[in-house]
């Protein structure tokens, strides 16, 4: 048996179990030795009857005596019930059953049981459903041990699923190479591939599974570590023209902008431009804060490409930035001379041809757009940057086959979201990275408001928005973190709500199901005056309404830190300070040592880290922020250890 052989070709797996398996994900034998429990169960220990206690799991031998069954009121399923003593202990056991189950349940017989004791209405103990199973001579059952407990799906029941795991490992025909090399195995004394899934599936103790644990993390950061390597080289060769030319265009485009540029972005500027000159392809991520000013240094290259003669594409994610970006360039490349083109989802076929010709013909030379850009027919005279902003919005593939396609450019992508140092190596690794810290002055106040008082918020708010001449952002909770119907009716029944607190005040209101063209509309009315926009997290990336300094955004503790960082960077951005309310149920507040992270602090990459600590790397990964590498068993905040050591010997591997 082989790690690729089709699960079903264990015993006791047919067609239907091995559909249920693939709802697991698991398909091969190799799929199935990395199901990992996701705890384990001390059943190793026999405790004696009389020490038992009520909600503490345990294991426990004794007689069995008084036993009796009877059929209940569902046909077919009977219930057994008998004491199970030791000296002058017993305890009540319930079990239910079909017509020909208990087998080798009777009076007299010794059994094992594992399960949690509850106390009855006499305040007796009582297992109700535990694992059983007679204890023959010479034979202790499977169960009886450090016991895996294993993510499941209906009609997979856990045991059966934990059973065939622990056969499988333990099937000597089972052959397994080893991929890691043996001086790696031996510097950390691993355990190979073979034993380690023993360890992690069948431990002998806790340390044996820890063992096992970071033996599979390992491998997987040192395969990750070795990929990355390997692209990295193969980037190294990849040729790009040379943006040398575009230096004074590029310096007209800053000398015209309405602000001084930050050290942070003059840095980031600096750095693109000297990789842009050489004729090795720029590959970097610009990673800034929300509110940093990501589009002025990216519209920095954009210019100095254009000015070196070439083209520039920038792909954004959604229509609304669109719309911005390329109403900032419009602004500040226009009058330098660049010519700027828009590409959307719904343009009329003449607009569109005339685009196009622009494109071939080298007249446009700068193209913002949203994944329209990417559809066929659309052919650069010669492009020589490509930016990717907000590039976490898309997805790995999506991603990939821009990059492939393009090559010959040089890119640049940007990101608000902060990552790691760690995970940054793991995802990203292979490419050069600037860390925009210091973002144009402006402050945010970030409060804490209990949903006790929301009388108060929205006279509050009314204040601010019909004297103040204030917008204000409302953010609606996401229910099940996605754009859903549900969410769509938490923004309705708010919109109501203000509607009937605050008289007088122009309210808007945005979902994730409506048009682009709807949403376009709709920020534009709300920029144009004093009121309140309801919404889901639709506004969370990448919007610009100056003017807006005020945003509630309800249920905050369920959202990720760095989620509500990101969306309270959308306030302040004037000469005003921004007011982030965060509210929640008093409980909420009290409980959410994470909403005083927020309150406290404000830099974006300490949040993050912040974030990862509380909420672990796999629910930080969960949320597919980044689309990137699924480790199979390597968890990045608890294995870091492990991490950087296998990249150091990934690195002196390759030498
Ligand atoms: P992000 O990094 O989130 O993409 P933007 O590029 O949208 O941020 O910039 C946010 C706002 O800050 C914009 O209105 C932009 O014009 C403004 N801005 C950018 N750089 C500066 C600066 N150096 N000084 C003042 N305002 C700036
Ligand atoms: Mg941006």
């Amino acid at each position: 048996m082989k790690p690729s052989d089709p699960v079903t070709c264990l015993h006791g797996v047919g067609q239907r179990r091995g559909v249920l398996l693939a709802l697991l994900g698991v398909r091969t034998v190799e799929d199935l030795l990395y199901h990992l429990p996701s705890r384990y169960e001390d059943r190793g220990q026999l405790v004696s009857i009389g020490s038992l206690c009520p909600g503490v799991p345990a294991a426990v031998r004794g007689a069995v005596r008084n036993f009796s069954v009877r059929r209940t009121k569902n046909r077919g399923v009977t219930l057994a019930s008998f004491d199970v003593c030791e000296r002058s202990s017993s305890v009540k056991v319930l079990l239910f059953g079909g017509p020909r189950s208990f087998g080798g349940v009777s009076d007299g017989k010794d059994i094992f049981l594992y399960g949690t004791p509850s106390l009855s209405k006499d305040n007796s103990l009582e297992l109700h459903s535990p694992e059983y199973a007679a204890a023959d001579p010479g034979s202790v059952p499977a169960w009886l041990r450090l016991w895996p407990v294993y993510p499941t799906t209906g009609g997979l029941p856990r045991n059966w699923l934990a059973n065939l795991i622990y056969r499988c490992v333990q099937s000597p025909e089972l052959v397994i190479e080893d991929p890691l090399p043996k001086v790696i195995s031996d510097k950390y004394s691993f355990p190979s591939l073979a034993e380690a899934f023993k360890g992690i599936h069948a431990p002998d103790s806790r340390e044996d599974a820890e063992r096992a644990s970071a033996r599979l993390a390992y491998q997987d950061f040192y395969e990750n570590q070795l990929r990355i390597a390997c692209a990295r080289r193969m980037r190294a060769k990849a040729k790009a023209r040379s943006l040398e030319e575009g230096a004074s265009m590029q310096e007209r485009f800053t000398a015209g902008l309405p602000f001084t540029l930050t050290d942070s972005q003059k840095e980031a500027i600096a750095e693109i431009a000297s990789d842009m000159a050489g004729e090795t392809a720029m590959h970097r991520l610009l990673i800034g804060d929300v509110g940093s000013g990501k589009t002025a240094v990216a519209s920095a290259a954009a210019a100095r490409c254009a000015g070196a003669g070439h083209q520039a594409a920038v792909l954004v994610p959604t229509t609304i930035l669109a719309d911005q970006f390329f109403s900032f360039c419009c602004t500040y490349l226009s009058p330098i001379g660049v010519k700027v083109g828009k590409i959307s989802g719904g343009m009329a076929r003449a607009e569109r041809d005339e685009l196009l010709w622009g494109l071939r013909d080298g007249e446009i030379g700068v193209l913002v757009g949203t994944h329209a850009m990417l559809c066929e027919g659309i052919v650069f005279k010669s492009l020589g940057l490509l930016v990717i902003d907000e590039q976490q919005r898309f997805g790995v593939l999506q991603r990939e086959k821009v990059i492939r396609e393009n090559s010959g450019a040089h890119l640049l992508m940007t990101t608000a979201t902060p990552i790691p140092r760690t995970m940054r190596m793991a995802l990203y690794g292979d490419i050069d990275c600037t860390e925009m810290k210091s973002r144009p002055g402006r402050k945010i106040i970030t409060r804490a408001v209990s949903c006790n008082h929301m009388g108060e918020l929205y006279n509050f708010l009314k204040e601010k928005i019909t004297r103040g001449g204030e917008r204000c952002y409302w953010v609606c909770p996401a229910i099940g973190g996605s754009e859903t119907a549900d969410d769509a009716s938490s923004v309705t029944s708010r919109v109501r709500d203000v509607k009937k607190n605050m008289s007088g005040v122009r309210v808007e209101q945005m979902t994730g199901s409506m048009s682009a063209s709807e949403k376009s509309a709709v920020m534009k009315r709300f920029a144009e005056g004093p009121g309140i926009l309801v919404s889901t997290t639709v506004i969370e990336v990448g919007i610009d309404v100056r003017g807006a300094d005020i945003m509630v955004i309800e249920s905050a503790s369920s959202f990720g830190l760095s989620q509500l960082h990101q969306m309270r960077g959308r306030v302040g951005r004037g000469e005003r300070t921004g007011i982030c309310i965060l509210l929640d149920s008093a409980r909420g507040i009290l409980g959410s040592r994470r909403l005083s992270v927020l309150m406290e602090c404000r830099d974006g990459f300490k949040i993050a880290e912040e974030d990862l600590k509380l909420r672990g790397a796999g629910e930080y990964l969960g949320t597919r922020q980044h689309g990137g590498e699924n480790f199979r068993v390597a968890d990045i905040a608890r294995d870091e250890r492990w991490f950087w050591a296998a990249k150091n010997d990934a690195g002196a591997f390759l030498g």
